[in-house]
C-alpha cells in the first residue's frame, strides 16, 4: 500500500487489492466467511467509477438481499461522496431483472405495468387451471405444480424445453401442458411470477439479438456477490450479459451455498472457469470478522462435510471467549436465558443492534417474542414477506392492483366479494362469462354486465356500487396521494367497517396493519413503484431509530454480521430439520451443516448456542435431543453449560400443564435432573454419529485410463481443473486450482 493509494484502497490486504485493480477480465474471489468479499467487491465498485472505467449506471452490481443493495449503495456513497448519482443496476436479480423487463416487456407478450404474482395468486390460479384440467387436486395439488414450475424456471426452461420425461412428474405426464397453460394464462392477466422475470428476460435476451448487445455494450462491469447461490437461469443470464465484455467478478464461497431448494447450483462455480477460460481466481483467507474461537467452531463444523473445495482460514483478532453451549429444559427457558444475557450484554455498554437470534425455523420465533415483549425489550423481526403475507395487507393490495392494473383478474377476484357484499360464486361466474364472450379484464366486465338483465336485485346493486367506487377510485388516483386514496378506498369499501364491526383483538391488529400499510406508501413517488416494492422487498425491515435486538432465520442472515448472536434450537428435527433427517441422503444434512457454518459465523465476539430438552411444536410436545452439530463443535473452543436456571421447579411446574414428553422413553431418569444433564450436554443419549462414510466405488484391478497422464491438466465435474499429479489404477491424485491436491477417481474427469 502506498500513502498515494485512494482510501478505499487502503484498508485491503494484497489479495482484496488484486480483486479490486484485476479489473479487466473474468475474476473469480472464492473465500470463505468474514474474509472481505463483500468489502472487495466494494471497493471494486467504488474503484471503477472513482478512476472513470465506468459510469455508475454502466455496471451490473447483483446482491443477494435488497438489504444488502442497500448497505453497498450506502458504502459507495460514502467511499465516493456525492460523486455517485445513484446505482440504478444495483441490486438483487429480481429487482433488476424487473426492471428490464419492464422495458421490453412486449417482447414476451406483457404491457409494461405487469402485476407480479405472490404465492397466494399463484396457487389459486393453478388450482383454476389444474381443476379445469379434470385432473385431482387432492392427488395433484397447486402447490406440487408451483414447485414444479418454478423448478423448471430456475432451470431456465420454457414450456417447449419440457420433455415428456420431465412432464411426467405431475398428473402422468400433463407436467408440460399445465406450464403451458400457466403461462398463457398469466399472459392473459398481464402477470408474471417470481420465476418469470429471469427467465423472460433470458429468453428476450437469447432471441433478440438488438436488446441483447444493448446491454452487452452497457454493462462494461458486472459484480456478483454470493455467487455460490445463484441457479441455472441466473447463470445463464449473467453469461449472456457478461460475454461480450468479459469482464465478469463474482464472489462466494462454496461452504455457504444454502438454497440448492431453491434451486440454486455451487456448481455454477466450476461453469464460470469453464466458461471464460483464463479467469482470475483469487483466494482470501484471513478473517477480519470473528474471534478465533468462533472461527475454529465453524471449521470444525464444516470439516464434516465431503466435497468442499476446501480453504485455509485465519484471523488476527484477540482470542475472546469460547462458543457458549447452553443446554436449557424448554422453549420457554431458552427464551429466558436469550433475554438475560442480552440484559446482561446492555449493563455491560453494548448496544441491541448488535445483538442478533437467528433460528432455523419461523416458528421458533414466537416464544422469542412472546419473552421479549413481556419484559419490553425492543426487537424486530426480519426475513419473509411476513409483514406482506397477512391477508388483511393482501386483501388492501389486491384493491391497490385493481386501481392501478385494470387487467388485474386476481385481484379484482380477490376483493369482489371482500367484504362480503353478496356477489357469490354465481355473480362472479356470470363476470367471467363476460369476460370471456367481449375479451375483457373483469373489472371491465363487470360494468358490461349491468348493461345487461342477467344479474338483478341485490347483487345487482350491490355490483352496481363496487364498479362506481372503482371507477371513481381510478380518478382520484390521478389527484390524490396514493396514501391517501388507499385510506378512503378502505373506509369506503366498507373493509375498515368490517374490521371494526369484528371484535376480536386479532381485528384490532389487523386494523393497526392497515394504518402501517398507508404509512409505508407514503414513502414512495407512485403506486406503481409502491406495488413493485411490495412484489420484490423480502425483509420488511422498516428503518427505525430504536436500537433493537433482530430476530431472523440463518437463510435471511447470510452476508451480515453482530457482535452477539444467539443461535437457538439447535436440536435434531429443529437444526438440523426434520425433514433434513427425514431424507436421510448426506445431500440434506451437509445443506444443513453448511447453514451451522453460516449461523457461526455470523458473531463477531460472542457466539451462543442453544438447545432445550422439550419443545413445543406446532402445539405439540417433544423430547428433543442436542443436534448433531453440537457435537461436531470441537471441544477445544467451546464452553458447556448444563444448569438448568430452575429447572426442577420449572418442570413440576409443566409437569402439572401439560402431558409428560417422556412418557414413551418409560424412564424415570428422563424426568430428573441427571437425564436432564445427560440430554444438555449431548454425550450420552445421542445416537452415535452417523459417519457417512464416503467409500468410492473402486473396481478391482482397475486399468488406468489411456487417455491420462501425469502432467495434464483435466476437468473434474466436482473440483474444476486440475494437474494430474499421479495415477494409481482408475485414482489419480489432482493438483486443483480451486482446491489443491485431491484424490479422485478417473471417471470424474476429462482431459481439458
Ligand atoms: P460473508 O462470507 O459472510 O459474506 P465476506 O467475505 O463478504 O463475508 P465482509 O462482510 O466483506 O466479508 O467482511 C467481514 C468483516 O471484515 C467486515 O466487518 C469488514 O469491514 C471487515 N474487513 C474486510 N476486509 C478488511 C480488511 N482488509 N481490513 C480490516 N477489516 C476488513
Ligand atoms: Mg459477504
Amino acid at each position: 500500500p502506498s500513502p498515494a493509494d485512494p482510501a478505499y484502497l487502503r484498508g485491503l490486504n494484497p489479495p482484496q487489492r488484486e480483486a479490486v485493480l484485476t479489473t479487466e477480465g473474468p475474476v473469480l474471489v472464492l473465500a470463505g466467511a468474514g474474509t472481505g468479499k463483500t468489502s472487495a467487491l466494494t471497493a471494486r465498485l467504488a474503484h471503477l467509477v472513482a478512476t472513470r472505467r465506468a459510469w455508475p449506471s454502466e455496471i451490473l452490481a447483483v446482491t443477494f438481499t435488497n438489504k444488502a443493495a442497500r448497505e453497498m449503495r450506502e458504502r459507495i456513497g460514502r467511499i465516493l461522496g456525492d460523486a455517485v448519482e445513484g446505482m440504478p443496476w444495483l441490486g438483487t436479480f429480481h429487482s433488476i431483472a424487473a426492471k428490464m423487463l419492464r422495458r421490453h416487456a412486449e417482447l414476451v407478450g406483457l404491457q409494461s405495468n405487469f402485476t407480479i404474482l405472490d404465492t397466494d395468486d399463484q396457487l389459486r390460479l393453478l388450482k383454476q387451471l389444474i381443476v379445469a384440467a379434470e385432473i385431482d387436486e387432492k392427488r395433484w395439488t397447486p402447490r406440487m405444480l408451483a414447485g414444479l414450475i418454478d423448478r423448471w424456471k430456475n432451470k431456465g426452461w420454457v414450456p417447449a424445453d419440457i420433455d415428456a420425461a420431465e412432464s411426467e412428474a405431475f398428473a402422468n405426464g400433463r407436467g408440460a401442458e399445465l406450464y403451458a397453460a400457466y403461462q398463457a394464462r398469466l399472459r392473459g392477466v398481464n402477470a408474471c411470477d417470481f420465476g418469470d422475470l429471469l427467465l423472460h428476460m433470458l429468453v428476450i435476451l437469447k432471441t433478440n439479438r438488438d436488446v441483447l448487445e444493448l446491454y452487452q455494450q452497457r454493462f462494461k462491469y458486472v459484480l456478483v456477490d454470493e455467487y455460490q447461490d445463484t441457479n441455472s437461469s441466473q447463470y445463464l443470464w449473467l453469461r449472456l450479459i457478461a460475454q461480450e465484455r468479459r469482464n465478469l467478478c463474482c464472489v462466494g464461497d462454496d461452504d455457504q451455498s444454502i438454497y440448492s431448494w431453491r434451486g440454486a447450483q455451487v456448481e455454477n462455480i466450476l461453469r464460470f472457469e469453464k466458461d471464460f477460460p483464463g479467469a482470475a481466481i483469487i483466494k482470501l483467507e484471513q478473517n477480519y470478522r470473528s474471534t478465533p474461537h468462533i472461527l475454529a467452531a465453524a471449521s470444525g463444523v464444516i470439516a464434516h462435510n465431503g466435497g468442499r473445495l476446501g480453504k485455509t482460514l485465519w484471523t488476527q483478532e484477540a482470542q475472546g471467549d469460547p462458543v457458549k453451549v447452553v443446554g436449557v429444559w424448554d422453549g420457554p427457558e431458552e427464551a429466558r436465558r436469550i433475554a438475560e444475557e442480552i440484559e446482561g450484554h446492555q449493563r455491560g455498554g453494548g448496544t441491541l443492534d448488535q445483538v442478533a437470534i437467528l433460528v432455523r425455523a419461523q416458528f421458533q420465533t414466537r416464544e422469542l417474542e412472546d419473552r421479549f415483549i413481556a419484559i419490553g425489550m425492543p426487537y424486530r423481526i426480519v426475513g419473509g414477506f411476513r409483514f406482506y403475507e397477512r391477508a388483511e395487507i393482501r386483501d388492501a393490495l389486491a384493491y391497490l392492483r385493481v386501481i392501478s392494473q385494470p387487467a388485474d383478474d386476481l385481484a379484482f377476484e380477490r376483493i369482489v366479494n371482500v367484504p362480503k357484499r353478496g356477489l357469490g360464486d354465481k355473480a362472479v361466474a356470470k363476470i367471467h362469462m363476460v369476460a370471456r364472450a367481449q375479451g375483457l379484464p373483469l373489472s371491465y366486465a363487470a360494468a358490461r354486465l349491468l348493461d345487461t338483465d342477467e344479474l338483478t336485485g341485490a347483487a345487482r346493486k350491490s355490483l352496481g356500487n363496487l364498479v362506481g367506487d372503482i371507477a371513481r377510485w381510478r380518478d382520484r388516483l390521478g389527484s390524490l396521494g396514493h396514501a391517501e386514496l388507499a385510506r378512503q378506498m378502505l373506509d369506503e369499501s366498507g373493509y375498515t367497517a368490517m374490521l371494526q364491526a369484528d371484535r376480536s383483538a386479532e381485528a384490532a391488529g389487523r386494523l393497526e396493519n392497515l394504518t402501517e400499510l398507508a404509512r409505508a406508501m407514503e414513502e414512495y413517488e407512485t403506486l406503481s413503484a409502491f406495488l413493485e416494492h411490495v412484489s420484490l422487498v423480502m425483509d420488511n425491515d422498516a428503518a427505525a431509530d430504536e436500537a433493537k435486538v433482530t430476530i431472523m432465520t440463518i437463510h435471511a442472515a447470510k452476508g451480515l454480521e453482530f457482535d452477539t448472536v444467539f443461535l437457538a434450537g439447535w436440536e435434531e428435527g429443529v437444526f438440523p430439520s426434520q425433514r433434513a433427517v427425514d431424507e436421510g441422503g448426506t445431500a440434506a444434512v451437509e445443506e444443513e451443516r453448511r447453514l451451522a457454518y453460516v449461523a457461526i459465523t455470523r458473531a463477531r465476539r460472542k457466539c451462543f448456542i442453544f438447545h432445550a430438552a422439550n419443545r413445543r411444536i406446532y402445539g405439540q410436545w417433544t423430547s428433543s435431543i442436542p443436534s448433531r452439530f453440537v457435537g461436531e463443535l470441537p471441544a477445544d473452543h467451546v464452553d458447556q453449560e448444563t444448569t438448568m436456571s430452575g429447572g426442577e421447579s420449572l418442570w413440576r411446574a409443566q409437569w402439572s400443564e401439560h402431558q409428560d414428553p417422556f412418557a414413551h422413553l418409560g424412564r424415570s431418569e428422563g424426568r430428573g435432573p441427571g437425564w436432564q444433564r445427560a440430554a444438555a450436554t449431548g454425550v450420552d443419549l445421542r445416537p452415535a454419529r452417523v459417519v457417512e462414510a464416503r467409500t468410492s466405488p473402486t473396481s478391482f484391478a482397475a486399468k488406468p485410463r489411456a487417455d491420462i497422464a501425469v502432467g495434464m491438466r483435466v476437468f473434474h465435474t466436482k473440483f474444476g481443473y486440475g494437474a494430474v499429479a499421479t495415477i494409481d489404477g482408475n485414482k489419480l491424485d489432482i493438483d486443483f486450482e480451486l482446491s489443491g491436491r485431491k484424490r479422485v477417481l478417473d471417471s470424474f474427469i476429462q482431459p481439458a
